[in-house]
């Protein structure tokens, strides 16, 4: 295969145009984190950087020359798009959406028809400016639409997005008009990273509520397309910021600040001027801090940089003059001669100063009321060289979910705000460093560098695995012909969600007369082995199959019940059975049941399932988003709390499972088939839960694996439901049946 090049798409380009009368247009590339991640990733990878220069219209051919030499492609965006797509859709309506706002979302349908059109002409340009073996990397929710229109064009290119803001829970999301055209362009990628857990979360209830599609653990499978949505928080380049923190220039700048600021404390908020930052409530804090612990008056300063954004925009315009009267407020009722209690600047600040402003900082103020990530918490940190300093950190910020350890506060909850500013200005030295010593290992570990090649990975490397394909009239008919002519056949069958429907009462199901008797006429062929493999009890499954030869493997492969012909019986007409696989309860076991049980109270419908072996939480009861988010925590916790253990815990459907590692049905299956059980010319293998996929792997092109239902498998071909699959075993039963007559 062709050298595969990164190919990255963004409303802006990572640079600047300066057009100059007296010769070639000067390039000047964009400093954040993020842009020289992905630069530097495109860089070494070959590849184009598709975005809008900046500009209104189109870019002239010496702009476009000069971008072209640094494998920059510029989208032309007219000045009427620049208002409609960009000023109003991006950031008067998904800016606020995205971030929860709803209440400040302006929707008008012809401005939204501009942003289908500017996203078909990125999506046009990929394509022109790519090769179908590519990566396409589209950002953040300017180009939301992008993967679905690249996709329709061109299935086979791997297409991932980012969201760089936080996702919505699903309730507020569904206010957004075109909120299906945005959740199918998502769809359509191949891989979706977001920030949070959260964030995925919302997602993924979004996905399944909004365009019905089927979700599996982290991934959402819609029309036969598998789009996985991963939690890959962006970092910082923290040893660049350390050797800038080290640098002449930054002492230089200290010096001058000190000089400034005397001997008094440090408070440092800085951010763009945006309503999500919660910069009011952060000055009412401060206020508050002054008039309870008036000891702080004259020793402290707060500084705050806001960073003028989208000028113009009236919410702004209103922050703006919000802002401004609350300081000059503050200041005329605290400050005195001599003391100006808040020193506030709407302009940016040079990076020297900025990082000189990190250092010397006693608490950094990092409040949103809500934002993707933040940055600035992770440059704080990583420039923190002297192992000082405090952070308080907001619990709505993406960051809170990484940085643990630090103080987070309810940005909205002043009083709070104002207690926590007392005690991160009273911190003693041990805990300080403590705390920042952790925090740095942290950002240290995850760079904007590694972040990309996550993201890559992510990308790249889950070739192989995908839908299977559907077990349509022809193929069917093909595999029923090879069974017809095999001398030996045998069937291996989950049971559960395969052979019958999932139903909210596990007890009450019984298997449909009709396939009973098709696995019982098949089960008495000569030369024909059927085998049920099940999570279930084998009390259930012995009961079931009470009067039919069919071969039970119980409880993942725990306990085996032989198919004789003349199925033996106990004393009590249960089916004999034998321990399979050996697996003695561990002392996780206990652990495990009260974890289940705590959750169980917290989630209406859910219930314990015990058994000799495993032990598993069921969810189908609860209603689906409060089950499935309960799911994945349980999972996530579980995994924690086992881990070590030998202990395998699964996320299965509706279900999280916790067992010995060795006990699988694949295991069980290896182990027939070792023991000459499965010696046979046809095989069919079926089964719908991620547990069965073992037994798929186990045989692997040696039998016709069927998933029943529609996610990635392993398996070679799918069908709808049991069903199906009944249809299936009542043709193979029907063969002989008819051959015989
Ligand atoms: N920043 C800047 N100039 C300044 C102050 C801050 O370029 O005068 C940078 C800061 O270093 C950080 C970015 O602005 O990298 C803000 O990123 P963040 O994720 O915190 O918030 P966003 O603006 O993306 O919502």
């Amino acid at each position: 295969m062709a050298e595969r090049r990164l190919i990255i798409i963004s409303n802006r380009l990572p640079v600047t145009v300066e057009s100059r009368e007296d010769g070639p247009a000067r390039l000047k590339p964009s400093s954040g984190g993020l842009a020289t991640g992905l630069r530097a990733a495109q860089e070494s990878r070959g590849g184009t950087w598709i975005g809008w220069s900046g500009d209104a219209g189109a870019p002239s051919p010496e702009v476009t020359a000069a971008l072209a030499k640094h494998d920059l492609a510029a989208v032309p965006i007219s000045a009427e798009e620049i208002e409609s797509y960009y000023r109003r859709i991006s950031n008067q309506c998904l800016w606020p959406l995205m971030h929860s706002f709803d209440e400040r979302m302006q929707f008008r349908k012809a401005d939204w028809h501009r942003y289908v059109d500017v996203n078909q002409r990125f999506a046009d340009r990929v394509l022109s400016e790519s090769a179908p073996e590519d990566l396409a990397f589209v950002q953040d929710f300017h180009l939301s639409l992008v993967p679905r229109m690249v996709k329709q064009k061109r299935p086979e290119q791997r297409v991932g997005f980012f969201l760089h803001t936080p996702f919505p829970s699903a309730h507020v999301f569904r206010t957004f008009p075109e909120r299906r055209a945005f959740l199918e362009g998502l769809a359509a990628a191949d891989v979706v990273g977001v920030h949070t857990s959260g964030y995925a979360r919302h997602l993924l209830d979004c996905f399944r509520e909004r365009l019905g599609a089927h979700i599996s653990g982290d991934e959402a499978i819609l029309d036969g397309h598998r789009c996985r949505v991963v939690v890959r928080p962006l970092g910082v380049d923290s040893c660049d910021w350390e050797t800038r923190a080290r640098s002449e220039a930054v002492a230089k700048e200290m010096e001058a600040l000190s000089a400034a600021f005397g001997d008094r404390r440090l408070l440092l908020g800085v951010e763009r001027m945006d309503y999500t930052k919660g910069i009011p409530e952060r000055l009412r804090a401060f206020e508050l801090l002054l008039e309870r612990h008036p000891e702080w008056s004259g020793r402290v300063h707060f500084l705050q940089v806001a960073v003028p954004s989208r000028l113009g925009v009236e919410d702004y315009e209103e922050l703006e003059r919000e802002v401004a009267t609350l300081v000059g407020c503050i200041n005329s009722r605290h400050g005195r001669i001599g003391y100006q209690p808040v020193h506030y600047q709407f302009r940016g600040v040079t990076r020297d100063r900025l990082v000189a402003l990190y250092r010397m900082a006693d608490v950094c103020l990092v409040t949103p009321l809500r934002d993707g990530l933040n940055l600035v918490a992770k440059e704080f940190i990583a420039s923190r060289i002297d192992g000082r300093g405090n952070l308080l950190l907001s619990e709505f910020a993406g960051a809170a979910q990484e940085l643990r350890g630090t103080p987070v506060v309810n940005p909205r909850d002043v009083e709070d705000m104002a207690e926590k500013l007392h005690r991160g200005l009273s911190t003693g030295e041990d805990e300080e460093r403590r705390t920042m010593a952790h925090l740095r290992e942290v950002v240290a570990s995850n760079t904007a560098g590694t972040w990309m090649e996550t993201c890559w990975t992510d990308l790249a490397d889950d070739e192989g695995r995908g839908v299977p394909a559907p077990l349509d009239e022809g193929a069917a008919r093909r595999v029923v012909e090879e069974w017809g002519t095999a001398k030996r056949c045998a069937l291996v069958l989950d049971f559960d969600g395969t052979l019958v429907e999932l139903q909210d009462d596990p007890e009450a199901v019984v298997p449909p007369r009709l396939v009973l008797d098709a696995l019982e006429a098949l089960a008495r062929e000569d030369g024909t082995h059927v085998w049920i493999v099940s999570g279930r009890d084998s009390a259930f499954l012995s009961r079931t199959f009470r009067s039919i030869p069919v071969g039970l493997v119980a409880e993942h492969g725990a306990v085996i019940s032989w198919p004789d012909r003349a199925v033996h019986r106990n004393a009590e007409g249960d089916r004999d059975l034998e321990v399979w696989i050996e697996a003695p309860r561990g002392d996780w076991y206990e652990l495990a049941r009260e974890r289940m049980e705590a959750v169980t109270r917290s989630v209406a419908g859910s219930f314990v399932e015990q058994k000799s072996t495993g032990i598993c939480w069921h969810h189908r009861k609860a209603e689906p988003s409060v089950g499935l988010a309960a799911a994945r925590s349980l999972h996530a916790e579980l995994s924690n709390l086992l881990a070590g253990r030998g202990v395998r815990v699964e996320l299965g459907r509706d279900v999280v499972e916790a067992r010995p590692a060795d006990v699988t049905k694949g295991e069980a299956v290896e182990r027939l088939r070792g023991a000459g059980h499965l010696d046979v010319d046809a095989l069919i293998v079926a089964g719908d839960d991620t547990t069965d996929e073992s037994m798929f792997e186990a045989f692997g092109e040696r039998a016709h694996t069927v998933l029943v239902g529609e996610r990635v498998s392993v398996a070679r071909w799918r069908v709808g439901g049991p069903s199906d699959l009944r249809r299936l075993l009542g043709a193979l039963a029907d063969l002989r049946a008819s051959g015989d007559s």
